[in-house]
């Protein structure tokens, strides 16, 4: 059963948005929620077949996403889904639906959720960071194996780690993410573009609510 990608994005926007109900409000600041998504490789293939994917050709079919995720799964949540028509065609059989795991949520964060005025998307890959740092160093060389990353060091360098599990994975967030901080700290763009994050999703642009001149979606 194919899956609706409306549906998988609209379920992971969703979570990101109840991120931002965290958010202690802040006057002048956003509220903003963000999820950090590691597809499964069916995923990855359906959504190349659409047509609707500007691939760079690391989507292809000896990508061993398969491998990153039975590596990774015991550690983060599984995010399970059906199709629409699927629910409905269970619902006509009177039968429990196939519901099917998409993939892992890697991390969720959201505005100020770390301390200082921090972000939700930075404060997503922080938080990926750190976890991945607190993996153990067997599972650590495991994933820069299944990525075909090469790594000399025989302790496992927790940023390339990092590095490898976000190239690919999908951010989502409740809005674009900023290009320009009036307080000097780095952009949440400048902190995606640092990443090798696969894709981002979001909900609204920056400008839509602010009125800036925001320019992350056009960074991208
Ligand atoms: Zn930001």
């Amino acid at each position: 059963m194919s899956l609706d990608f409306q549906d998988l994005h609209a379920t992971l926007l969703n979570l990101a948005l109840a991120e931002s109900y965290k958010c202690v409000p802040s006057p002048g600041a956003f509220s903003v929620g963000s999820v950090i998504f590691l597809p499964r490789s069916p995923v990855t293939k359906q959504l190349d077949a659409s047509g609707n994917s500007r691939t760079d050709g690391t989507e292809d079919a000896s990508d061993p996403l398969d491998e990153l995720y039975a590596l990774l799964e015991s550690f983060f949540p599984t995010l399970r889904l059906a199709s629409t028509a699927e629910l409905e065609q269970a619902a006509g059989r009177q039968e429990e639906p196939n519901i099917e795991v998409q993939g892992l949520i890697l991390s969720a964060s959201y505005s100020r959720a770390l301390e200082g005025n921090t972000h939700a998307e930075a404060n997503a890959l922080t938080l990926l960071e750190q976890k991945i740092s607190s993996l153990p160093a067997q599972l650590q060389h495991s994933v820069l194996a299944a990525t075909g990353v090469q790594s000399e060091d025989p302790g496992a360098s927790p940023g390339a780690v990092y590095q490898a599990i976000l190239s690919r994975a999908w951010m989502y967030a409740t809005m674009e993410p900023c290009s320009r901080r009036t307080s000097g700290l780095r952009s949440c763009t400048d902190a995606i573009l640092a990443s090798s994050l696969k894709r981002v999703y979001i909900v609204s642009n920056e400008s839509f609510h602010a009125g800036r001149d925001s320019h992350g979606i056009s960074d991208f």
